[in-house]
């Protein structure tokens, strides 16, 4: 607890504009460590798959994000969503960070046991479990659990009574990117029978959680889901139970951050003060920024511009697609932005139809033979790209290396160079 608190105090010492300075640096340093990796490959000679696609982890980002974390929602402690990004780097600075972690099955338990936390510092947020890993949490003292119908507390009261139960109840997700509460969430009409359920089932309400749905763009869906929460509380004590957490979800997003944050914290303090605790579930805010993909150029063609027919375009394809690492286009709604890493040719412009001033346009493919499996229908970069040379794609930490597949043969299962851009992250992961 001692090296947890120093580490608050030294969050709140530092200032917003120190880090978004050291973010700059940080990103000067992880395009080195691309730069340096990449020209270690001599695609015409190198065995098969030496030129995959690789990631460089700035664990000094996941710290910055964290301090930041610290200076807004204080009072908040985060349970890091396993899912977005299991890396056992990851998990082990978010156990040295004082950090929970929310999962969603026995894996995942299993990846956050592995830190050394204490059972006590894990949520399985998941409404709809599996029996035989319920059973598998009561064995390994995982009590804090979400639920949101009758079918799962019967579930609980068969096979771990002495759960820890968390009401999950549904936002107004209608302005977010990923949208939950169509699959989750009790309805507040039905919460009290829930809550007297659970009550007639001798099983123990401790909380009541709720996740927004990512990519919000209204911060009010957070003061309407915090209102709703207290209505279910109050509901809960009339009823018999004695809540002590609020459980605020995930969906926090590295843009948008400071005004969300905001917004919360003054719902929060309006309407669940101290002695209240208050956990949230933050998944692709902590890593998103902090890792960067690189992929290379396998294959080109020439084609004509899709909007100007009189410019030369090309095709280009990449040895990493929407069936790998940019699993996120498909399954999270992100739009990664290619970069060039490098470009062996010195042309800005490959033919009279090619206007230099403007850049090149091209579209970018990944390597399977699936037309869906494209990275970007249109973009225009600044030099005349060739097989062999290399691009980059920066925020590609959250919901993309988890999610790919094997499809066609090709990896899931990338390198990951982990540096630290910042000296908290470094002292606390011993590089
Ligand atoms: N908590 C739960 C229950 C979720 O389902 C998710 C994502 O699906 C998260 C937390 C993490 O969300 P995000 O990565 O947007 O913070």
């Amino acid at each position: 607890h001692d090296k947890h608190d120093n580490l608050t105090s030294q969050c709140c010492n530092h200032g917003r504009d120190d880090i978004s300075q050291s973010r700059l640096a940080a990103k000067d340093l992880v395009l080195d460590v691309l730069k340096k990796r990449a020209s270690e490959i001599d695609v015409d000679n190198c065995a098969p798959g030496a030129e995959d696609p690789f990631y460089v982890a700035d664990m000094g980002e996941i710290y910055r994000q964290h301090l930041r974390w610290k200076m807004n929602l204080g009072r908040v402690k985060p349970f890091y969503a396993v899912k977005c990004n299991p890396d056992p780097e990851i998990l082990r600075l978010m156990s040295k960070l004082g950090n929970g972690f929310d999962c969603a099955s026995k894996s995942e338990i299993d990846l956050a046991l592995e830190t050394g936390v204490d059972p006590s510092r894990i949520i399985y947020a998941q409404p709809c479990k599996t029996k035989s890993y319920l059973r598998y949490a009561a064995q390994v003292g995982v009590k804090q659990m979400t639920f949101d119908n009758a079918d799962e507390l019967y579930k609980i009261k068969a096979h771990f009574p002495d759960a820890e139960l968390y009401l999950r109840i549904l936002t107004d997700d209608s302005t977010s990117l990923c949208r939950l509460s169509m699959k989750f969430g009790a309805s507040l009409d039905v919460a009290r029978q829930l809550l007297e359920l659970a009550r007639d089932l001798k099983l123990k309400v401790v909380g009541v959680s709720f996740h927004v749905g990512s990519g919000a763009e209204d911060p009010k869906a957070f003061v309407k889901a915090v209102q709703d929460a207290r209505w279910v509380f109050d509901q809960a004590a009339e009823v018999g139970h004695e809540l002590h957490t609020l459980d605020v979800g995930g969906g926090f997003c590295e843009s948008t951050f400071d005004k969300f944050s905001g917004v919360l914290s003054e719902a929060l303090d309006s309407y669940f003060p101290l002695p209240i605790r208050i956990i949230a579930e933050p998944g692709r805010y902590y890593v998103s920024s902090a890792f960067t993909l690189a992929a290379n150029v396998i294959a080109r063609r020439d084609a004509p511009d899709p909007l100007d027919p009189s410019r030369d375009a090309y095709m280009l394809y990449l040895n990493d697609g929407v069936y790998g690492n940019f699993s996120n286009i498909i399954f999270d709604h992100q739009h990664p932005v290619a970069r060039i890493l490098t470009c062996a040719s010195s042309s800005r412009a490959s033919s009279p139809n090619t206007s230099s001033l403007d850049g090149i346009c091209y579209s970018i493919w990944g390597p399977t033979c699936d037309g869906i499996d494209v990275i970007s229908e249109r973009i225009t970069l600044p030099g005349l790209l060739d097989v062999g040379d290399w691009l980059y794609f920066e925020d590609m930490g959250a919901y993309s290396k988890c999610s790919a597949t094997r499809f066609n043969g090709f990896s899931d299962n990338h390198e990951v160079i982990y540096i630290s851009s910042e000296a908290g992250a470094t002292a606390l992961l011993d590089y």
